[in-house]
């Protein structure tokens, strides 16, 4: 037995696998387990979580449940996670006796965007210019010179924030004291609003021995602080940008000693340069791609990762663009209307005329309550040109009434 519990020698299918959380990564990531012949434990508390649906075995119980805990690490060879708030001490206990990658403290580091900056920046990646705010005095004892060179600016939980929860713009002193405080006083960042020229994601995974291995680079577009689009490969970035965004995606995992399936997301500035946003330790969202485009899906690879597998393969066989579909597609009316109707009745979106369309891949989470702004799904577009799946992915977003821009 290693140190860490890592595998010796590959866990073979067959073997149990758990998945800590529930969401739509854990239901990718058990599809994809299982179509290797892996089994596969989901432990999350809700009775209805897409991954426990599709599950061999659903463990319902709290993520920092003892008992739970131990029944999932008694039954699997190897644990992963998808959800980035799990609690870093449920991955430390169950590291106690079973394989869990990524490492709880990889996973403390990405929770808290504080370390985050901290760790990227020690790693020699450029992060967005910030002030760290721990409490209601740090900020008092903040001059407000040192604010206003990071103003205008985004006030940011250290914890907790996703799909751009948990974030308020300002634009001078008062307005950071306020947002601070209607934050809950909270540890937050304030960072500096960057000039942003497009986005761009590094997927990567890196195995247990140590090798890596790159997905090409993804471009994202966000609407409202939530990824609306994913297009692969990233059609504004050069070649030494690439190199330069997957480089620092690579550094960033040998210095965490990273096990698993990492994304980096970037921000490309107007004057061209690369600076990190943040890291989710896990299959990403802008990566869903991978499942139809690439020859190993991020998913298969975070089973291959943390079973001690060879890496698979990366390659992209097709350009592609992804769509998601968030819940405010059920309430849809009209052309170029998004936004829920106050009180309006969800309706089912038609889904035969994306089934129609013979570059679209549909996938739905089987999420029971469609809401505004909750990730439902997405649709993958693969053609022979970029082109060609990125009007696909236009005429779908059309028939869907979802803006792109
Ligand atoms: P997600 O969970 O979707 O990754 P999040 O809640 O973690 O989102 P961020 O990634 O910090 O939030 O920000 C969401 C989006 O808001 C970014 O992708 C970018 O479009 C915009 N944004 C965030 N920070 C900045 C910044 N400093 N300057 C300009 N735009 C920013
Ligand atoms: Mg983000």
């Amino acid at each position: 037995m290693t140190p860490d519990n890592s595998p010796v020698s590959p866990i073979l299918p067959g073997a149990w696998l758990g998945m800590v959380g529930g969401g739509q990564l854990g239901r990718m990531f058990c599809f994809a387990a299982q179509a290797m012949g892996y089994r596969v434990a989901v432990l999350d508390p809700d009775a209805t979580s897409p991954a426990g649906a599709v599950a061999d075995r659903h463990i319902r119980a709290p993520y920092d449940d003892p008992a739970a805990l131990t029944e999932l690490a008694r039954l699997c060879a190897a644990v992963s996670t998808e959800f980035e708030n799990v609690p870093a001490a449920s991955l430390d206990a169950l590291a106690k006796s079973t394989f869990v990658s990524p490492a709880g403290r990889c996973v403390a580091v990405a929770q808290d965007r504080i370390a985050e900056k901290r760790f990227i920046a020690a790693a020699g990646v450029p992060v967005a210019p910030h002030v760290v705010i721990e409490s209601r005095e740090a900020l008092d004892a903040i001059g407000d010179e040192a604010l206003a060179a990071v103003l205008p600016g985004i006030l940011k939980t250290a914890r907790m924030g996703y799909d751009g929860k948990g974030q308020i713009r300002v634009t001078n002193a008062e307005e950071v004291r306020e947002a601070y405080a209607s934050l809950g006083g909270v540890p937050c960042v304030l960072e500096k609003r960057l000039p942003l020229k497009f986005e761009v994601s590094a997927l990567i995974a890196r195995g247990v021995s140590g090798v890596s291995v790159v997905y090409p680079l993804a471009q994202n577009v966000h609407r409202d602080g939530v990824l609306s689009h994913t297009i692969v490969p990233a059609p504004d970035a050069s070649a030494a940008l690439v190199q330069q965004a997957q480089q620092a995606a690579i550094q960033i995992a040998a210095k965490l000693g990273y096990v698993g399936v990492l994304c980096v997301e970037f921000f490309i500035l107007e004057d061209g340069s690369l600076v990190a946003n943040e890291m989710a330790p896990r299959p990403h969202n802008s990566g869903h791609y991978t499942v139809d485009a690439c020859a190993t899906s991020q998913f298969e690879q975070q089973v291959r990762a943390m079973t001690g597998m060879p890496l698979g393969d990366t390659r992209q066989h097709s350009p592609a663009v992804m769509l998601n579909i968030l819940g405010d597609v059920w309430f849809a009316v009209g052309a170029g209307e998004t936004k829920a109707q106050k009180g309006a009745a969800p309706v089912t979106p038609p889904w035969d005329q994306v089934a129609a369309m013979p570059s679209a891949r549909l996938h739905l989470y089987g999420k029971e309550e469609a809401r505004p702004g909750r990730k439902m799904g997405h649709v993958n577009f693969t053609a022979p040109t970029l082109d060609e799946a990125r009007s696909a992915a236009r005429d779908c977003a059309r028939l869907l009434h979802i803006a792109t821009r």
